[in-house]
């Protein structure tokens, strides 16, 4: 085919590419994107700090609680953070929308704090986390959750021995 034959075929096909920035764009549904963070699903064993290649992730004790640090500039997206988290405290999105100035680099990050409380049966500091299923002999209701959120580490395992026994 001529230049005159491709250039007319070309006109009438339009473009083979996405218009992106300027319209929508193809993800693959399977895409490892930006990390996000639920404190609310956190049991913080760290694990994800743990086994992070990129040493993106850092937890700092603070007065209010115990506080979640992810530089995304410092994310390789490996997703290890995820396939060892527990729960679902840490999950990858598909959002690759990271692009920013150097100058924006430190700005560049997920954070989420458990935070430090009293406990509702002994009074001592402990951390809100989230209570580990293995403390419950059934799915627990969000109510259930929530009790259980409130109680330190040992009143948690009297609480819910206390009830697999009546
Ligand atoms: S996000 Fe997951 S792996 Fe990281 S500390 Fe929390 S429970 Fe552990
Ligand atoms: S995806 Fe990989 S590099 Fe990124 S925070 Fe998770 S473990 Fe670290």
């Amino acid at each position: 085919m001529g230049f005159l034959g491709v250039l007319i075929r070309n006109l009438v096909a339009g473009p083979s590419t996405d218009p992106f920035p300027f319209g929508e764009t193809f993800t693959p549904a399977t895409l490892r994107g930006r990390v996000e963070y639920h404190p609310a699903d956190c049991v913080a064993c760290r694990a994800c700090e743990q086994v992070c290649v990129g040493g993106a992730i850092r937890f700092d004790k603070t007065p209010e609680g115990l506080r979640f640090l992810l530089w995304h500039d410092s994310c390789t997206f490996c997703g290890l953070c995820a396939f060892y988290c527990p729960t679902e405290g840490i999950t990858l999105t598909d959002d690759w929308h990271l692009a920013h100035p150097q100058s924006r680099k430190f700005a560049m990050v997920e954070e989420g704090t458990i935070p430090t409380i009293r406990c509702a049966a002994c009074g001592a500091q402990a951390l809100a986390t989230a209570p580990a299923a293995a403390l419950f002999d059934h799915p627990p209701t969000p109510a259930e959750v929530e009790e259980m959120r409130s109680y330190c580490p040992r009143c948690r395992r009297k609480v819910a021995a206390e009830r697999k026994a009546s």
